[in-house]
């Protein structure tokens, strides 16, 4: 089986095609290298059934190869990539995803959206459940993310009412591990950078506001198992485990004893209150939950970001 996964060189996307490589599938990578990084995929350079492309998904995709899956991840995902230029974000989740469903039709292949907690916005539900319909501004910082991701998400279903194209959409909560960007300004790598280097741990707002962070390992399982099932979901991937950013930043001076202080900085725009998964369907349709726990993984992080620090990586 060959598959194509647009967004391979970023930070899920490179574990995914090693994922897949290690499962004997023939993995094509598509990135246009906004965010991604050849360090993240330079180990599986190696492997015989791994290529890249280097393409940009909002041109049309003509690759000459016949493909059983394709899962489009192509999108910057930290707040500070989407919001660099927003018009960007924006059409690679519509012309980029016609592009990607385009291309899914021609191949008559089964393809997997990577769709986001975003699309809840600030959400007035909590935990959120997959029939939560979401609170976001339309107008906000946020909105090429949010809005782009929604829209995303109807181009999927009407391709699968009007073509009967088998499609796949997850919503993935805040996902961590070692591959992070360390300079992508998400809350996991700037904290851990900073505990790292003594300096102050920036919090944003109160830091009263609250996240659910999954492993990536264990998000990865969750995309194929989704991948593999007849569902076309949306599902919401993610771990319910639920902290204030504030228990964050202890947590991660007391991994790394460290000597920072905390500093309170202005809350973003549109930073949403609390974020929660329910998981209900993934366990039962998918029979998938993640393994991980936040003290385990932000060890591992921790260790990845020391090892760049050490090597003098960027
Ligand atoms: P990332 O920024 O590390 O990876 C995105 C990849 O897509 C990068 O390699 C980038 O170069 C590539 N890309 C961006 N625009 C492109 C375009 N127009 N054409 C081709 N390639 C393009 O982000 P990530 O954290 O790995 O996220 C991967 C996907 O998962 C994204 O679609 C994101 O929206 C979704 N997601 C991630 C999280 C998370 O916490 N990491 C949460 C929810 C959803
Ligand atoms: N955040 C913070 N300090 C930072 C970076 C982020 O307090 O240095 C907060 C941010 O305001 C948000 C949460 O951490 O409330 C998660 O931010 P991130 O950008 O990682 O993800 P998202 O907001 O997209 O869930």
């Amino acid at each position: 089986m060959k598959i194509l996964v647009t967004g391979g060189a970023g930070f899920v996307g490179s574990h995914l095609c090693r994922y897949l490589l290690q499962r004997g599938y023939e993995v094509v990578c598509l990135d246009n290298f906004f965010t991604g990084k050849n360090m993240n995929i330079i180990d599986l350079k190696k492997n015989i059934k791994f290529k890249v492309i280097l393409h940009d998904i909002t041109e049309p995709i003509e690759i000459e190869e016949h493909f059983d899956r394709i899962y489009n991840l192509a999108c910057p995902a930290s707040p500070i990539a989407y919001q660099f230029d927003s018009i960007e974000t924006i059409k690679a989740n519509t012309l980029g995803v016609i592009n990607v469903l385009e291309f899914a039709r021609l191949n008559g292949a089964r393809v997997l959206q990577a769709s986001t907690s975003e699309i809840y916005g600030d959400p007035l539900e909590h935990p959120q459940k997959e029939t939560y319909r979401g609170n976001v501004n339309t107008l906000g910082p946020r909105a090429c993310y949010d809005e782009g991701k929604r829209v995303a998400e109807t181009l999927f279903m009407d391709y699968h009412r009007k073509y009967n194209l088998p499609v796949r959409i997850v919503r993935i909560f805040n996902t961590y591990g070692p591959s992070m960007d360390k300079n992508d300004g998400r809350v996991i790598s700037n904290f851990i950078m900073q505990a790292l280097n003594n300096e102050a741990i920036t919090i944003y707002g109160k830091g009263n506001q609250t996240r659910s962070f999954c492993y990536v390992s264990d998000l990865v399982e969750g995309l194929y198992k989704m991948m593999e099932s007849e569902n076309v979901g949306p599902i919401n991937l993610g771990n319910p485990g639920e902290f204030t950013m504030f228990e964050l930043a202890k947590k991660i001076i007391k991994l790394t004893n460290s000597r920072s202080r905390l500093e309170y900085k202005e809350l973003p725009k549109d930073d949403p209150k609390q974020r929660k998964p329910d998981i209900t369907l993934a366990k039962t349709l998918l029979k998938w939950q993640p393994k991980i726990h936040l003290d385990e993984g932000l060890k591992k992080t921790a260790d990845y970001f020391k090892w760049l620090l050490k090597s003098n990586t960027s």
